[in-house]
């Protein structure tokens, strides 16, 4: 008896936990910009799995390095080397000129690991007094779901109900960088913040906040920690969204399209001086830098940069917005972006975003909304434009009125 959508829908809902709203859409395959639901309807996939897939579904080069490194060796552990850990290390840190690489598997862990890098960092090199390290944050952050983080977002869906949570973090608004001077204190030995505040809805700050952020770090001795996890690898038009801003974080965090989609894979990256404080038997994973992991992560790095994804992503981007910014809708407030990472506000009337998003499925567009007014259009990076003005014909009618 074969399963339909609604099969499907019904075990889930009866037996997993109901941590999601999912669109009610069931997929059972992915290839580039396309994925096809268990009744072979197809889509354009404008989520990109919260941008893990940047290098569009099931890549193929991916794809074989997984499989060749899968019959050879996955998992050591870190009590032995392998043959790839090393490599990938020499090949991320190349690509984004830092000093000293962290591997870890999901985002989480890499904020994690960073906060834990840098109050030792603080303790030993900055000489903030044993127990007293400060990390300053933004509102409407969104780093994770671990209980340190969620117990400094401003999110009462992601704190309410978790605590008690970890002390040693101030909450200062985005895009502010007087409050953020304010906030600073002889303990504060960190800045976590992301580049362009994605799940809060592809908030761009003000041009010079980073500029002067950065300032601010370097005049205090505080670690500049970019989460780029979302932003990084090509998402917006470069390979990091520092790049736009002109600066250099101190500890910059990856993952998500680190691994293509293909396996969870993320690193902290820095200078020497702050990973450099981390000793034997002081942190580690379990499966973090194994050699599937690494293999995998390497060619995600190198179709990357090999197939001009990045330069796509800014390319195409610009004239998906335009595209967006051209039509004549009344319930479109704003459209926003850099390169690929794309939102599209609506005025508060127009009931919602869940609606609109419903509809682009209905018409063979998957597109999430986030913080119930703003539509995010992040494509894979491999689109081109005839994609692009076939979702504009999908589109178009939903935020018109025409349907
Ligand atoms: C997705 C995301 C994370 C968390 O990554 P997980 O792999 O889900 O743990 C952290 N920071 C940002 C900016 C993200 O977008």
């Amino acid at each position: 008896m074969t399963m339909l959508s609604a099969d499907f829908i019904a075990l889930e809902q009866a037996l997993g936990a109901h941590n999601y709203k999912p669109l009610d859409v069931v997929l059972a395959r992915g290839e580039g910009v396309w994925v096809w639901d268990v009744e072979g309807r197809r889509y354009l996939d404008c989520l990109s799995a919260y941008s893990a897939v940047n290098q569009g579904h099931c890549h193929p080069r991916i794809l074989a390095a997984m499989v060749e490194q899968a019959k050879k060796l996955t998992l050591t552990s870190r009590a032995f080397r392998n043959e790839q850990l090393a490599l990938f290390y020499e090949e991320v840190a190349t690509l984004t000129g830092s000093h000293k690489v962290l591997p870890m598997n999901s985002g989480a862990e890499a904020v994690e690991s960073a906060i834990k890098a840098v109050r030792k960092w603080g303790y030993e090199v900055k000489g903030v007094p044993e127990g007293q390290a400060e990390v300053i944050v933004c509102a409407n952050n969104f780093h994770g779901r671990t209980i340190t983080i969620v117990g400094f977002s401003t999110d009462p869906d992601a704190r309410g109900g978790f605590g008690p949570f970890a002390p040693g973090f101030r909450v200062v608004p985005f895009g502010d960088a007087a409050a953020f001077e304010a906030a600073i204190t002889p303990n504060t030995v960190g800045f976590l913040v992301e580049p362009i505040q994605g799940e809060a809805g592809v908030v761009i700050p003000p041009a010079g906040y980073f500029k002067r952020v950065r300032e601010l770090c370097t005049t205090h001795n505080v670690t500049l920690i970019l989460d780029e996890i979302q932003t990084g690898l090509g998402r917006t038009g470069k390979l990091l969204a520092e790049e736009h801003e002109g600066i250099e974080a101190d500890v910059t965090l990856i993952g998500k399209a680190l691994s293509g989609g293909f396996y969870p894979v993320s690193a902290v990256l820095s200078n020497s001086e702050v990973l450099g404080v981390l000793k034997p038997g002081q942190h580690g994973s379990t499966f973090g830098g194994n050699p599937l992991a690494c293999a995998v992560a390497r060619a995600a790095l190198k179709v990357l940069t090999d197939e001009g994804m990045i330069e796509n992503s800014a390319v195409q981007g610009a004239y998906f917005q335009q595209a967006l910014a051209g039509l004549r809708s009344n319930i479109m407030r704003e459209v926003r972006g850099r390169g690929l990472m794309i939102a599209v506000e609506l005025h508060p009337e127009a009931g919602g975003a869940r609606r609109y998003c419903e509809a682009l499925q209905a018409r063979g567009v998957l597109a999430k909304d986030t913080h119930g007014d703003t539509i995010r259009l992040a494509p894979p990076l491999v689109i081109g434009r005839e994609e692009i003005d076939w979702a504009m014909e999908q589109i178009e009618p939903v935020l018109t009125g025409a349907v």
